[in-house]
């Protein structure tokens, strides 16, 4: 089912007299497709949980309104709306057994929704067989791992066949193996169900690991909404830019003088259709290519291999970064010892932000470079 966010607000007054109101979210206007993973990612306290939270029905806005298909749900309270909810706390009855905890909301169910004993045992023993662990069954969550714990919140959440399924920092409290482990589970679930869901993160690799959309959020703004890959490929500004990658694009500030890029004193790319002035220039880290005549002259501190990548870790007048960090092929590693590296730089792996806006600055590279 497609979720429609219209204009979505959600302003909460201040609490002394002087203090100022937080909008924390402020007019979101989206289109969540059917059966789509949408990632919802912002640094802290950037209204996250409350847009989830708006969806779900526990928080009413202060403007705006929520979409399930055709369906007007603004007004509805969040047992009307069929949404399954996980948290990040797992919030499982301690005294209850896995099978108890997995029943819980379908025995709540009245009129025509009740459902028989026979009937309530198929759907919790099909969600736990979802999320692999229908072996647990009889134990108390006391006795699982918090992946486990978290599987059985999922299933909790699935067992009532929700239109929609949120999730809020489902990942948080596992430890980092777990956690790549369980957010993969997620998207098999989601592909097998076809749910529609919505999962809260502030972890850039995570959100795009297996979100089909991601929402990148600022301040209850959203800045960016687009295919995990074309974000990070396009960013519309430099917040978007910094924010997405590990490591984090590199730094500098620059100029363009007639329709060169420079860095110091060197020129490094032609830019044309910019206009003469200072820059903000971001290189991601894969931009760079060791190279004897390259444009760019570093100061090379140290070589980390770190797995299948080698980092070269380098400083430069110019960079906004304290280092560079630039992944380079094994085969490229320099000669640590001359204290100097030279790079190529790729034109689509840089861009260019005007300093005090902040918004990229588009340009085209050289007939040959083509466009980025
Ligand atoms: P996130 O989930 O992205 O960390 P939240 O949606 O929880 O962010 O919060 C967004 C903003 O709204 C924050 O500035 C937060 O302090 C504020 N906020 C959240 N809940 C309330 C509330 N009940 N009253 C006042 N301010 C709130
Ligand atoms: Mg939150």
């Amino acid at each position: 089912m497609k979720v429609v966010l219209q204009d979505l607000t959600k302003i909460y007054p201040s609490r002394t007299r002087k203090g100022e109101e937080v909008r924390a979210v402020d007019a979101f206007t989206f289109e969540i497709p059917d059966g789509k993973l949408v990632g919802l990612l912002g640094p802290s306290g950037c209204g996250k949980s409350t847009t989830l939270n708006l969806i779900s029905g526990l928080e009413a806005p202060t403007k705006g309104k929520v979409f399930f298909g055709e369906d007007d749900v603004t007004a509805l309270p969040p047992e009307k709306r069929g949404v399954g909810l996980v948290f990040q706390n797992y919030a499982l009855y301690p005294h209850l057994t896995v099978r108890q905890n997995i029943l819980f909301p379908l025995q709540n169910l009245r009129g025509k929704e009740k459902l028989t004993k026979q009937e309530m045992n198929t759907r919790a023993e099909e969600a736990a067989g979802l999320v692999q662990i229908d072996a647990l069954m009889d134990r108390k969550p006391s006795e699982l791992s918090g992946g486990q714990q978290q599987r059985v919140a999922i299933a909790r959440a699935l067992v009532k066949m929700p239109r929609i399924l949120l999730m809020d920092e489902p990942l948080s409290n596992l430890d980092a193996r777990l956690r790549l482990q369980t957010r993969e589970e997620i998207r098999r679930i989601q592909r097998e169900t076809g749910i529609t869901t919505i999962f809260v993160t502030h972890d850039q690799e995570e959100a795009m690991s297996i979100s089909d959309l991601i929402v990148v959020m600022k301040d209850g703004v959203v800045h960016q909404i687009g295919k995990p890959q074309s974000v990070y490929d396009e960013p519309v500004n430099l917040f978007v830019a910094k924010f997405l990658g590990t490591p984090g694009i590199n730094l500098f500030t620059g100029r363009v003088q007639q329709e060169t890029l420079l860095i110091g004193e060197e020129a490094v790319l032609p830019v044309k259709g910019c206009a003469d002035g200072k820059v903000i220039v971001g290189i991601r880290p894969e931009g760079f290519i060791p190279s004897e005549h390259g444009c760019v002259s570093c100061h090379m501190e140290r070589v980390e291999v770190m797995g299948r990548d080698t980092s070269v870790v380098s400083t430069h007048p110019c960079a906004l970064n304290e280092v560079i960090r630039s992944i380079i092929s094994a085969e490229d590693v320099p000669n640590a010892a001359s204290g100097v590296i030279r790079f190529e730089i790729k034109p689509n792996k840089t861009y260019l932000f005007n300093p005090a806006t902040e918004e990229r600055i588009r340009f085209t590279g050289t007939e040959q470079g083509g466009e980025t």
